[in-house]
């Protein structure tokens, strides 16, 4: 992925702040190319100062390009999130030395030396949680014929008709004989 400056926050003046301080940012057009998948953002987040570090919440909106997971065209897929992560200075912000910053939790997010707060990778993380695993252009995509691949939405193949399709009347009598049989 891509570095985006628009999710690199310098947040040294609000960490000189007192707990309950806030500040107001847009994210505007963040994208990502993530496993062949393009991913668009936005989102208003607020940064609120906390004893240990900054909250940051926020609301996003989007689109993923998604391959609809029955007929495998590629697809808008309207995505959005809430968001809420804690992030923690990795270093004093007086006296510029080291923090034990989120120790106990090593996915803990951090604010690099340069107080730079990089909402990237979590907002990465927020983006892909949000994205269906069975994606469908639409519900009633009618997917791709099993036999000759045709996108059904386009019309129906060629194929002779499945046996699934049988009126129910004739898989009653189908049932009845193979139960006779048996
Ligand atoms: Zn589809
Ligand atoms: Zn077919």
């Amino acid at each position: 992925m891509t570095k985006n400056e628009n999710v690199q926050i310098n947040v040294a003046g609000i960490l000189k702040e007192s707990t309950g301080a806030i500040r107001r940012f847009q994210v505007e057009h963040e994208r990502y190319l993530e496993e062949g998948v393009n991913y668009h953002v936005n989102g208003s987040i607020e940064l609120l100062r906390t004893k240990r570090g900054i909250l940051v919440r926020g609301d996003f909106t989007g689109v993923a390009s998604l391959a609809c997971s029955r007929c495998l065209i590629i697809f808008d897929q309207p995505i959005r999130f809430d968001f809420e992560e804690e992030f923690f200075p990795t270093v004093s912000i007086n006296a510029g030395t080291p923090l034990a910053a989120g120790e106990d939790d090593s996915s803990a997010f951090v604010i690099d030396a340069r107080h730079i707060l990089d909402l990237s990778e979590a907002l990465r993380q927020y983006v892909l949680l949000a994205t269906p695993m069975k994606p469908l252009c639409s519900s009633l995509c009618r997917g791709l014929c099993t036999r000759c691949g045709k996108n059904l939405n386009q019309g129906p193949c060629e194929c002779p008709t499945a046996s699934g399709s049988l009126p129910e009347s004739e898989i009653a009598k189908l049932k009845d004989l193979s139960r006779k049989l048996r």
